[in-house]
Formats: C-alpha cells, structure tokens, sequence
C-alpha cells in the first residue's frame, strides 16, 4: 500500500454560484470604494448587506443608499483556531459594528493590535480588493476618536 494516497480522508471542494445580478451595484460600488446600503421605499428600512425584497413588508421597491460607513464596535471575536478555507490566513479577528447610519456590519476588523480591540472602539466599513481580486469590505479603527 506504500504510496497509496490516504484511505482515511478524502477532500470535498464544493463550489456556489450565488447570482448577485439584483445586488450588482453593491459590488460594483466596493470596487469604486463606496459601501452601499439599500432602503425601502415602502417601509423606510435600511438593509446592510444589501437585500432586493423587503423582509418586513414584501416590496420589491428599493432604493440604494451609500453609507458613511462608521460606527462602534458592539462585539468581537479572536480567531485563533481557522476554518479550512482560512487555515493559509494569519489569525484574525471578526467584528460586529454598529454603524451610525442605522444598520450592524459584521467583517473582518484589520489594521487594530489584538490586544487594541474593545467594546466601543470607533471604526469604519472600508472596501478592499481580496488577494484573488474579489471585492470586500472590512472594518478598521477610525482613528480620529479612538483616544
Ligand atoms: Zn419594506
């Protein structure tokens, strides 16, 4: 059996394609560096991520909406311990943000010391361009009231 490859493991790559074609802007935005939001026109609720159909009243009826993107951080976590698909990547902290605009954003948190991430600390919802080209957004200390 010498050479043989494992008979104890196997590896399952699954692959999605999600369509995006409603949310299209949203991507395209984050490659024009803005972050956008959509808004019912019905109801007046604000959706981040963006969604194409209202939860709360069912209209189909939205407008996009371009976020200032900062807020405070409400809650946290150090992942020490990655998933498969992150087990090449440092390890990282993840973030829920409660953004001045009126919605929550969970991304990564990058360019803040471990040790640095707090309850309340301000932040902003940059995009970015991932290493394989896809984009993003993450959150960073936004420095300006983080005395
Ligand atoms: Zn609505």
């Amino acid at each position: 059996m010498a050479g043989f490859p494992s008979l104890r493991s196997k590896k399952l790559v699954l692959e999605y394609n999600i369509p995006i074609s409603k949310t299209l802007k949203f991507w395209e935005g984050l490659k024009e560096g803005k972050v956008f939001a959509t808004r019912c026109k019905m109801c007046g609720r604000l959706y981040f991520p963006p969604v194409a159909d209202c939860g709360e009243c069912y209209s189909s009826d939205i407008e996009w909406v371009e976020l200032r993107g900062e807020g405070r951080v409400i809650s946290f976590t150090h992942v020490d311990v990655r998933p498969p698909s992150f087990r090449g990547a440092p390890p990282y902290t993840v973030a829920i943000a409660e953004l001045d605009d009126g919605v929550k954003a969970l991304a990564w948190l990058v360019g803040a010391e471990k040790k640095d991430v707090r309850i309340g600390m301000r932040v902003r919802l940059v995009p970015r361009i991932s290493d394989d080209g896809f984009p993003l957004y993450v959150l960073t200390p936004h420095a300006a009231d983080n005395s």
